[in-house]
């Protein structure tokens, strides 16, 4: 079978000699400790899934999209003492993708887009300053996001819990362990009012918050729940993946 080719990873120089791909999407996940039940890739899985459903979206209507490698290692600066939990500095970060941007640059691919699967990434003053010195208009999308998730949930969460688990059951059911096997994912919160409510904030030290791991209770998961998750931003990443590829960077406000 040959390859996608909106998948670069599976997309031969034949392929892409004879295709104006117009933007690439950098898939970014982590690789980290997910309560009990869920593998430490759970991210990479996400990430690399919903990037290549909605390249696919957008390729059937004919935008010329190319998904890029997944990064495999996020900011897990608050987990160093969770073993094989692996930390990826931001600046180490930046340096990869300044490095990314730059070949698209010197390549005539400007448009790219970051495709994080991560909380603990956060790639905005990184963007900003690669904005000044590199000709690539970059974006970023953190994939969950784009529509309420308590519509879809019960008890979303933020690491591990309901939401999580329910797209992990869609993208790897084999890889997930049964929900008898899952923590509770109780997250203690800081005891200080202002980072309690979110007046000023402070990175969590891990293991400190949580005895499993997870942040939020997996226990009404549903495969269902994440297909429905997954559809609907998929869709929604797919129709700005169109609009991205028509837009010209030159006239980019109303
Ligand atoms: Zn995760």
């Amino acid at each position: 079978m040959p390859g996608r080719p909106f998948v670069l990873e599976e997309t031969t120089w034949k392929t892409v000699k004879g295709t104006e791909y117009q933007v690439a999407i950098l898939p970014w996940g982590a690789t980290e400790a997910h309560n009990y039940h869920l593998p430490y890739g759970t991210d990479n899985y996400e990430a690399k899934h919903v990037a290549i459903e909605a390249a696919r979206k957008a390729w059937d209507k004919g935008a010329r999209v190319t998904v890029l490698p997944t990064i495999p290692f996020g900011v897990n600066t608050g987990q160093l003492d969770i073993r094989l939990c692996i930390n990826m500095n931001p600046s180490t970060q930046a340096l990869i993708l300044g490095d990314i941007a730059r070949s698209l640059d010197g390549q005539g691919i400007h448009k790219l887009v970051i495709l994080n699967s991560h909380g603990g990434n956060d790639f905005k003053m990184m963007i900003r300053e690669l904005q000044a010195t590199c000709g690539v208009f970059i974006s970023v999308i953190n994939w969950w996001n784009s529509v309420d998730l308590k519509k879809i949930y019960d008890a979303p969460g933020d690491h591990a819990d309901e939401f999580e688990t329910s797209v992990m059951f869609e993208i790897t059911p084999d890889l997930v362990l049964p929900l008898t096997e899952a923590g509770d994912g109780h997250a203690r919160k800081f005891k200080i009012a202002g980072l309690k409510n979110g007046l000023a904030w402070a990175p969590r030290s891990w293991t400190q918050v949580t005895e499993d791991t997870g942040s939020g209770d997996p226990a009404a998961a549903t495969r269902e729940k994440g297909i429905r998750h997954l559809d609907a931003v998929t869709d929604n990443i797919a129709a700005f993946l169109v609009d991205l590829e028509k837009a010209d960077l030159g006239k980019m406000y109303e």
